[in-house]
C-alpha cells in the first residue's frame, strides 16, 4: 500500500541549497503510465556521471517532486545513460578546493538527500551498469534493491580511504548493517571494487541481470516490495565487533604504518554506526570526513588522483595512421609491452634476432596471459584473442601498414642505431618511432647520420613490469616533432597509462631521482649498515619498498648501468658504489639470479651472506643526526629541484606524479617537491650543507634549493616541454 510521506525530518535540511529550478542538465526525470519513476543521470557534455552540487540539486528536485506525488508512485529506478559509468561518486575537484563551510554543505545535502531515497514508502531499485563508485554505490545503498550487469565495466566499491578521506553519504553507515561488519570493512578499509559477481557474492547486490533485462528484473523487484534483510546478527553483536575492529585496527596499522587517518578513522565510524541511530551515525560520517579532509595526507591523496586525471586527458593528437604496433626485441620489456598492446586491442608484430629469442618473448607473453586470467583480469577467450593478436617472428617483416614501432632491444648505442636505419626503410612516413632506451640520450641514438627523419623518433621509458607500472615518459630530443610528442603522448593514454613528458636528460626525471637514493643506500650499506635497517628506514618513512629491495628487483647489471650514465654526466656529484661492480662480481645480480642483498625464498627474504662479503668493512661514520630516510629523501628532494631548475619537466607536478607512479613514492607526502615544501626549504638546505660537509658532494644543495627564498620557483611551472 502507497502512503503519503511525511516531509522530511532531517536536521540537515538547512544545507540545501538554491538553483533554478525545471531545468536538468545532469539528472532527468521520466515518469510512466505503469507508475515508475525513472531517474536516468546523464551528466551533460561528459563522458562520465559525477555528483557535484548540480547534479545533488537537480536529483533533490526529483526526489521532492516524487515526494508529493507519492500517491501516484509505484517505484523508483535509478540508472545511467552512459556507456561505462553508473555514478563515480562526488566531484572531488570540488571537494579539494571547497573550504569546510561548503564541503560541511555538501556532505549534509547528500547526506539528506540520500536519507530522503531510503525514507520513500516505494520500492527504489539501483540498475547499475558501469562503475559504480563512492558516492554512486551510497547511492545504491540508499535504494531497497541493487541490480547490476554483469560486463566489465561494472564495478561496486567505496574507494574514498584511497583520497585520505571516508564514505560520508551514507556508506559507512549503510554498509556494515547490510553485509555485516567484516565484509564491511574489507571494502571500506581498502576502498577495493568488486566486480557484479563478487558483488553478489558479498550480499552488496541481489542479482545480477543482463543490462537490456534490467526493466523486467527491476519491475519484479518493486513488485516484491521493500522487503526484509539479513540481520548479521551474530558479526555484528557487540562482542563479535569489538574482536573484529581490533583485528581490524591491527590490520590497518601493519599495512599503513600509521601514516594513513583515514582507514582507522572509517573503522571507528563503521564500529559505532551498529550502536548509533542513523542521524548519529551520519553525524559522525560528517565530522570524520570534514576533519580528514583537513589532514595533509587527504590533501596530497586528492591532489595526486587530480594530477593523474589530468594527465589522462587526451590533447587531441593525430591519432596512429593504423591501430598495429611492432615491437623490436622480445625480452623483458619487449615482451611485457606486446602483452599489454595485444591485451588493449592491438595487433604486434614481435620481432628478435633469432627463432629462440623470438620464442622465448612469446613464452613470456603466454605465462603473463596464463597469470591474467589466474587473477581474473582476462577471461579465457580474451587471453586466447590477445595472444592471436601477436605475430612472432626473427625476420625484417615489411611494416609500413604499422601506426607505431616500439624498440626494446639490448641497451647498446650501435645495437639502437642500426634498428632505426632498418626502420626508415621498413616503415610508412607516418609511423611513430619510439626508444624505450632506459638511459641513452635520444640524441646519441638519432644522431646517427644514416637516420632519416630523426625528429619523429621519441623516447617512451616504460616501467618494469610493463603490465603494473602505470607510468610511461616520454622523452622528447632536442629537435622532436611536437606532434610526435602530442601523438606518442596520446597514444599513451590509449593504452591506459600515464605520460608525463620528459626532456632527453640522463635518467630522464625517475631514474634520475630516485638513482642518487639507490647509490647511497648502497654507499650506506658498503659502511656496515644492515641491509635491513635502510630499507626499513625507507618503508616506515612510506615507500613501497626499501631501496636495497629495489635495487634486488631491478637487478644489480642494469641499475649499475644507469647509475653509470648518470655518474659519466654529472661527475662532479655521483660515484657508482663500488659495492655494485663487487657484488657483480660474486654473481649477485638481484632476485632474477637467485640472490642480490637479499636471498628469496617464495615470498620470504633474508639478508645475503655474500652480500655482506662483498663489504668493504668501513667503520660506521658519524651520522650527525640525520636519520637514514632523512638523508636518502634529501638527496631526492635535491635532485627534483635540479631536474625543475634544468627544466627537464615542466614543473613541479610532472615531478611528484612521475615519482609516485614510477616509484610509488609514500603517496601520502604527495611527493618529492610536495614533501619538500612540507618539511621547508630553509631546513632542508641547512641539513643539506651539514651532510655535503662530511659525506661529499653528492648533498650539495642544488642551485634552486639555495635560492629557496624565492620559494615560489620550485612550485609553479617554470619551462613548458610539451
Ligand atoms: P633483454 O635483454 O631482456 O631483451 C633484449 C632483447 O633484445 C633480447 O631478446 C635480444 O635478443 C633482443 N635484440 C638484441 N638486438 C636486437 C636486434 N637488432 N633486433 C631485435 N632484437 C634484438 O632487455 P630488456 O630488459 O627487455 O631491455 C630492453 C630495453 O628496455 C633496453 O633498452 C633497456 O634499457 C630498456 N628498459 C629496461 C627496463 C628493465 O627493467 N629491464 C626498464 C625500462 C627500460
Amino acid at each position: 500500500m502507497i502512503t503519503m510521506l511525511h516531509p522530511p525530518k532531517s536536521s540537515f535540511a538547512e544545507y540545501a541549497f538554491p538553483r533554478k529550478k525545471g531545468v536538468f542538465l545532469h539528472v532527468q526525470r521520466e515518469f510512466g503510465e505503469d507508475g515508475i519513476v525513472r531517474i536516468h543521470f546523464d551528466r551533460n557534455r561528459s563522458a562520465a556521471n559525477i555528483f557535484d552540487e548540480g547534479a545533488l540539486c537537480e536529483l533533490e528536485e526529483h526526489i521532492t517532486w516524487i515526494e508529493r506525488n507519492i500517491v501516484d508512485v509505484c517505484g523508483v529506478y535509478f540508472e545511467s545513460r552512459k556507456e561505462r559509468i553508473f555514478l563515480a561518486g562526488a566531484d572531488i575537484k570540488t571537494l579539494h578546493a571547497a573550504p569546510r563551510k561548503q564541503l560541511e554543505r555538501i556532505i549534509g545535502t547528500g547526506q539528506v538527500l540520500f536519507e530522503r531515497i531510503a525514507e520513500l514508502p516505494v520500492p527504489t531499485v539501483a540498475m547499475i551498469h558501469g562503475a559504480c563508485l563512492g558516492g554512486g554505490f551510497e547511492l545504491a545503498l540508499a535504494c531497497d534493491w541493487r541490480i547490476a550487469s554483469p560486463d566489465k565495466v561494472t564495478k561496486i566499491g567505496l574507494p574514498e580511504v584511497q583520497l585520505g578521506i571516508l564514505p560520508a553519504w551514507g556508506g559507512t553507515t549503510r554498509l556494515p548493517k547490510l553485509i555485516g561488519l567484516p565484509n564491511a570493512l574489507s571494502m571500506i578499509l581498502t576502498g577495493r571494487q568488486l566486480s557484479a559477481k563478487a558483488a553478489l557474492k558479498l550480499g552488496v547486490i541481489d542479482e545480477i541481470a543482463a543490462q537490456d533485462c534490467f526493466e523486467s528484473h527491476a519491475l519484479e523487484a518493486v513488485l516484491r516490495g521493500v522487503g526484509k534483510r539479513k540481520s548479521h546478527a551474530l558479526v555484528n553483536h557487540p562482542l563479535a565487533v569489538q574482536f573484529i575492529a581490533a583485528r581490524a585496527r591491527k590490520g590497518v596499522i601493519e599495512k599503513t604504518h600509521g601514516h594513513y587517518p583515514a582507514p582507522l578513522k572509517a573503522l571507528e565510524v563503521a564500529v559505532k554506526s551498529l550502536r548509533t541511530t542513523v542521524d548519529g551515525s551520519l553525524e559522525n560520517e560528517r565530522n570524520a570526513v570534514l576533519d580528514l579532509a583537513e589532514t595533509p595526507e587527504s590533501k596530497n591523496l586528492i591532489r595526486a588522483f587530480l594530477l593523474q586525471e589530468r594527465a589522462k586527458k587526451k590533447v587531441g593528437a593525430r591519432p596512429l595512421a593504423h591501430r598495429e604496433a611492432a615491437v623490436i626485441g622480445a625480452g623483458v620489456m619487449g615482451a611485457g609491452i606486446a602483452y599489454w598492446l595485444a591485451t588493449r586491442g592491438y595487433r604486434v608484430t614481435l620481432q628478435d634476432i633469432n627463432n629462440e629469442a623470438a620464442a622465448a618473448g612469446m613464452g613470456r607473453i603466454h605465462r603473463n596471459l596464463e597469470e591474467a586470467v589466474a587473477r581474473r583480469v582476462l577471461t579465457r577467450l580474451e587471453a586466447r584473442d590477445a595472444a592471436d593478436r601477436i605475430f612472432v617472428t626473427s625476420s625484417q617483416v615489411p611494416l609500413n601498414r604499422v601506426g607505431i614501432v616500439i624498440e626494446a632491444a639490448t641497451e647498446k648505442l650501435a645495437i639502437k642505431q642500426a634498428i632505426f636505419r632498418d626502420l626508415a626503410t621498413r616503415t610508412g612516413p607516418e609511423t611513430l618511432l619510439v626508444t624505450n632506451t632506459s638511459a641513452l640520450p635520444i640524441g646519441e641514438i638519432v644522431g646517427d647520420p644514416e637516420i632519416v627523419h630523426p625528429e619523429r623518433i621519441l623516447g617512451m621509458h616504460f616501467f618494469n613490469p610493463v603490465h603494473r607500472m602505470p607510468l610511461i615518459e616520454v622523452v622528447r630530443g632536442a629537435g622532436a616533432d611536437p606532434e610526435a610528442v602530442r601523438s606518442v603522448s596520446d597514444f599513451v593514454r590509449e593504452i591506459g597509462k600515464v605520460p608525463v613528458v620528459v626532456a632527453d636528460s640522463p635518467g630522464f626525471v625517475v631514474n634520475r631521482i630516485l638513482m642518487p637514493c639507490l647509490m647511497e643506500a648502497g654507499g650506506l650499506f658498503d659502511r656496515s649498515i644492515p641491509a635491513q635497517e635502510i630499507d626499513r628506514a625507507m618503508v616506515d618513512f612510506g615507500m613501497p619498498m626499501g631501496p636495497l629491495r629495489l635495487l634486488d628487483e631491478v637487478g644489480l647489471d642494469v641499475a649499475l648501468h644507469v647509475a653509470t650514465t648518470l655518474s659519466d654526466a654529472f661527475p662532479e656529484r655521483f660515484t657508482v658504489p663500488p659495492i655494485l661492480g663487487r657484488m657483480l662480481e660474486s654473481g649477485l645480480f638481484g632476485r632474477k639470479c637467485g640472490g642480490g642483498f637479499y636471498i628469496y625464498d617464495g615470498k620470504k627474504q633474508t639478508p645475503s651472506i655474500d652480500a655482506l662479503a662483498c663489504h668493504r668493512g668501513i667503520v660506521r661514520g658519524e651520522d650527525r643526526g640525520i636519520p637514514i630516510a632523512e638523508r636518502l629523501t634529501l638527496l631526492m628532494v635535491n635532485e627534483a629541484a635540479r631536474c625543475l631548475d634544468e627544466g627537464v619537466v615542466a614543473g613541479p607536478d610532472d615531478i611528484d606524479l612521475a615519482m609516485l607512479l614510477g616509484t610509488g613514492w609514500a603517496p601520502f607526502r604527495g611527493g618529492p617537491v610536495r614533501h619538500a615544501r612540507a618539511m621547508g626549504i630553509p631546513g632542508i638546505v641547512k641539513k643539506l650543507e651539514e651532510l655535503a660537509c662530511t659525506e661529499g658532494p653528492i648533498y650539495e644543495p642544488s642551485p634552486l634549493m639555495r635560492r629557496w627564498e624565492n620559494l615560489e620557483t620550485i612550485l609553479e611551472p617554470r619551462r613548458v616541454i610539451s
